[in-house]
């Protein structure tokens, strides 16, 4: 489960955000990569843009639903 204690800190403000569990597979910057970039200074993925429409939240869902450690969590309101 995704660690909301333990969030990477270079994650944009908002909902959605990486923990400190990822292991940099790349997998949520190859499925979103206007959403997640790479922080070279931790080593750790994280949110650079929150989305904002529905299909874009559809491509973080599914970033989301494909970490191997999942570290991608969402603190806001369930969507649909
Ligand atoms: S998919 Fe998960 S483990 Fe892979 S880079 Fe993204 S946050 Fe890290």
């Amino acid at each position: 489960m995704p660690n909301p204690h333990s969030k990477a800190p270079a994650n944009h403000e908002g909902p959605y955000y990486v923990d400190t569990d990822c292991i940099d597979c790349c997998g949520c910057r190859e499925i979103a990569p206007r959403h997640f970039g790479f922080d070279e200074d931790t080593g750790l993925s994280y949110v650079m843009r929150q989305p904002e429409t529905a299909e874009e939240k559809e491509i973080v869902n599914e970033a989301m639903n494909h970490c191997p450690t999942e570290s991608i969590g969402n603190d806001g309101e369930e969507e649909g």
